[in-house]
C-alpha cells in the first residue's frame, strides 16, 4: 500500500528515505544497549545536527534547513524506526517541544543564544510545565519567580521532565502574579547552574529517555530570559499544544506501520499445527484489524497535518487524531505482542518494549480524558 497521499510529494518522500536510511544504520543498532542502560548518549544531539534533523522547520539564518512543519512531519514518524521510544522521546521534545516557544515567542538574542545551538546539537533543551500538584489542570502550578534587581528568583518543583537531567536549559512555566487561574503564569529560560537540581525517574517504558524531578532553589533568571510577554505565559503554552499533540500522532502512526508489517512477516513465518501463523484465520483476522487501525490512525492524523499545514487551526482534528492514535497504538501494540508469543514477552523483543512505550501515549502531552474534555468543549455537549 503506497502512502504518497497528500499532503507528502515526492520530495518529502526523499526526504523519508534519507533520514530512514540515517537511523537503520546509526541508530537503531544501538537502541536495545540504551534502552538497558536506560540513558541515550548526548552526542545523538550533534550527530543529528549533523544531518540537519535538529532544525529542519526552522530558517536556515538560524542554522535550520529552512523547511516547514511537512519536513519535521517526515522525522518524527521515521523517529520510530529506532525501536528506542525513549530515544525519539528524548530528541523529540528537544524538537518539538523545548525550541518551537523560543522560535516563536524568543528575541533576536534569546534565539542566538538559545535557538542556534540547539539546531547545532550544542546545546540540549527541555519543556518544564508539570509539577507534583499540577499536570492536566496546568493553571494549578505554583513554581513561583520572584522579582529582584536584575532579574527573578525561581523556587518550585517540576516532575515528569523529559530530558530534565541532561539538559542545559529549561524552559520553565511559572507564576509571576499572586493570581490564581491562567493568568499569571510566565515562561522563563532557566539555564542548569546554581540552584537547579535533578532526579532521574524509572518508569515503564521509554527507558531511554531521561525523565526527571527538577527542584529550583533561589535560583536566579536574569530578566534577558524571560520567554514572551509577561503573565501570558498560557497563550504560549497553548500555541505549542498543537504541533506538539500533532508530532505524536505522526511518531504513534510510525511506530503502528512499523509494528503492523513486523507482526505480519512473523505470523507469515512462525508455524504452529502445520501451517504458518496467518493462514490461522483468528490470527489472520487479527492482522486484517491491526492494519485497518494503523491505516486509520495515518487517515485522521495527515488529515489534521493537512489542515494545520494549510493555515487553519485545527483544534479539533488534531485532538481526535491525539486521542485515537495513542489509544490504538497500545491495543494494536499489545495485540502484536500476542501473536508473538512467550517470545514477545521476553526482554530483548521488540513488542514488548513497543507495548510499554505505547502505554505513555494516552497519559503524556494531554491524557485521553483532557482530549475528550476539549472535544466536548468544541462539539457544544
Ligand atoms: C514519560 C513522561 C514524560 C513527560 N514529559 C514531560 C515534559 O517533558 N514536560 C512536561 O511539562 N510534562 C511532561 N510530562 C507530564 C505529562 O504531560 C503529564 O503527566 C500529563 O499532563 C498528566 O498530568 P498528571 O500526570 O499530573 O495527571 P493528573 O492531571 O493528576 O491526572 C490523573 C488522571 O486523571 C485524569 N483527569 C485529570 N483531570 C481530569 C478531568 N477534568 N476530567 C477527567 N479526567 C481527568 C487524567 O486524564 C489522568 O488519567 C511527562 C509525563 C510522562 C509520564
Amino acid at each position: 500500500m503506497s502512502f504518497l497521499t497528500p499532503p507528502f510529494s515526492d520530495e518529502h518522500e526523499q526526504l523519508r528515505q534519507s533520514i530512514r536510511g540515517f537511523i537503520e544504520r546509526e541508530l537503531t543498532p544501538h537502541a536495545q544497549q540504551w534502552e538497558k542502560e536506560r540513558w541515550f548518549p548526548d552526542v545523538l544531539f550533534p550527530k543529528m545536527a549533523a544531518q540537519g534533523l535538529l532544525g529542519l522547520k526552522y530558517p536556515t539564518e538560524l542554522g535550520g534547513q529552512g523547511g516547514d512543519y511537512l519536513h519535521e512531519s517526515v522525522l518524527c514518524e521515521e523517529l520510530a524506526r529506532i525501536g528506542s521510544g525513549g530515544t525519539a522521546a528524548g530528541l523529540g521534545a528537544h524538537i518539538n517541544i523545548a525550541t518551537p516557544p523560543i522560535w516563536k515567542f524568543g528575541t533576536d538574542e534569546q534565539k542566538q543564544r538559545y535557538l542556534v545551538p540547539s539546531i547545532a546539537g550544542e546545546l540540549i533543551g527541555a519543556l518544564g510545565i508539570t509539577e507534583p500538584g499540577a499536570g492536566s489542570d496546568v493553571a494549578a502550578i505554583t513554581t513561583r519567580a520572584e522579582r529582584v534587581d536584575g532579574g527573578w528568583l525561581v523556587n518550585g518543583e517540576k516532575t515528569y521532565i523529559t530530558n530534565g537531567v541532561r539538559a542545559q536549559f529549561i524552559v520553565t512555566a511559572v507564576k509571576t502574579t499572586a493570581d490564581g487561574g491562567h493568568h499569571g503564569i510566565s515562561f522563563l529560560i532557566v539555564d542548569r547552574g546554581q540552584g537547579v537540581t535533578s532526579s532521574k525517574l524509572d518508569k515503564l517504558g521509554w527507558h531511554a529517555s531521561d525523565t526527571a524531578t527538577i527542584a529550583y532553589d533561589d535560583v536566579f533568571v536574569p530578566e534577558e530570559n524571560l520567554l514572551g510577554e509577561l503573565n501570558e505565559g498560557f497563550k504560549l503554552i497553548m500555541a505549542n499544544f498543537q504541533w506538539e499533540r500533532l508530532a505524536m500522532a505522526l511518531g504513534t502512526v510510525g511506530a503502528m506501520q512499523l509494528a503492523y508489517e513486523r507482526t505480519a512477516e512473523y505470523a507469515r513465518e512462525r508455524t504452529t499445527f502445520g501451517k504458518p501463523l496467518s493462514k490461522h484465520q483468528a490470527i489472520r483476522h487479527k492482522l486484517a484489524d491491526l492494519a485497518t487501525s494503523a491505516y486509520t490512525a495515518r487517515c485522521v492524523t495527515y488529515d489534521a497535518l493537512r489542515r494545520f499545514v494549510g493555515g487553519e487551526e485545527p483544534l479539533e482534528q488534531v485532538t481526535m487524531a491525539k486521542l485515537l492514535t495513542q489509544r490504538a497504538s497500545f491495543e494494536l501494540m499489545d495485540e502484536c505482542l500476542q501473536i508473538h508469543g512467550g517470545m514477545g514477552y521476553m526482554g530483548e523483543h521488540w513488542a514488548q518494549r513497543a507495548t510499554r512505550d505505547a502505554r505513555l501515549g494516552p497519559i503524556g502531552g494531554g491524557s485521553d480524558e483532557i482530549m475528550r474534555e476539549i472535544l466536548g468543549r468544541l462539539l457544544g455537549l
